[in-house]
């Protein structure tokens, strides 16, 4: 089998402190992938690494045509990009920049890093724009928007570059409670039509069960247990994932 997206036992230190364990993945193109587990269980060290924010310590990811090796050694330039290119990250704390309006943060990527002209890059990102709710505010800057705003800007912005994968650390964390369900119904939104293949780190238990063609149950640097979400919500097989989520409840 051909998985869109494979990690083999990747690891990750910092230091002394080793955060991933020989963490194994295969996702499938179009799959939607739901992250849950402890707070400092290294989720969010583990989509940076799958993003090239970190540099594992051993292991190889491989996504689409590309793979990389990872052996203490800092990778190429060229990889990095390669595996960037590949991937977007929305994150929790939405990082927009705040000198440039909504549009302007949308369009940078195209402009930028692919190239594109100015014309073009902001016909194609009004579309997108329009998809997360916020033509209307397409001029406006971070400062003015609600953090709910600005983190759909943040997705729009995820979008644009057109990832092989969308990679979602805490989407909704740092919303007050009336603009989390805004942004979980755009995010919902782009998992219908079962193109975008997405890797979602969520405490937001009901949202994962809805969306998640797979939940994924890290602790300490492990994936402890996988499964639809029928399965791990419904039947965890393991002491570790049923103690998670029966305090959660
Ligand atoms: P999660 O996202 O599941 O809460 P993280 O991936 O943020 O977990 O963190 C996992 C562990 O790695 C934690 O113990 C955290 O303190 C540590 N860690 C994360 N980033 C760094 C870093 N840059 N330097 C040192 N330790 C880090
Ligand atoms: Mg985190």
């Amino acid at each position: 089998m051909n998985s869109l997206i494979e990690v083999k036992k990747l690891r990750k230190s910092f230091g002394k402190l080793d955060v991933l364990h020989e963490i194994d993945l295969a996702v499938e193109k179009g799959e939607v992938i739901a992250i849950i587990g402890p707070s400092g269980s290294g989720k969010s060290t583990f989509l940076r690494c799958l993003n090239g924010l970190e540099t594992p310590t051993a292991g190889s990811i491989k996504i689409g045509t590309h793979t990389l090796k990872f052996n203490g050694k800092k990778p190429k330039d060229k990889e990095i990009r390669s595996l960037r290119s590949q991937t977007s990250m929305v994150f929790q704390s939405f990082n927009l920049f705040p000198h440039l309006t909504a549009l302007q943060n949308v369009m940078e990527g195209l402009v930028t890093v692919q190239g594109m002209s100015k014309e073009a890059a902001s016909i194609q990102v009004k579309g997108l724009l329009e998809k997360v709710g916020l033509s209307q505010k397409k001029d406006a800057f971070p400062i003015q928007l609600s953090g709910g705003q600005q983190q759909r800007v943040a997705i729009a912005r995820a979008l644009a570059m057109n990832p092989s994968v969308l990679l979602l650390d805490e989407p909704t964390s740092a919303l007050d409670p009336e603009l989390v369900g805004g942004v979980l119904a755009i995010i919902r939104e782009l998992t219908k039509d079962k193109t975008q293949t997405m890797m979602i780190v969520t405490h937001e238990m009901n949202f994962a069960r809805d969306v998640a063609d797979r939940v994924i149950f890290m602790d300490d640097g492990k994936i402890i247990e996988t499964g639809t979400p029928d399965e791990v919500f419904g039947h965890p097989t393991h002491a570790r994932t049923k103690q998670f989520l029966d305090q959660l409840y």
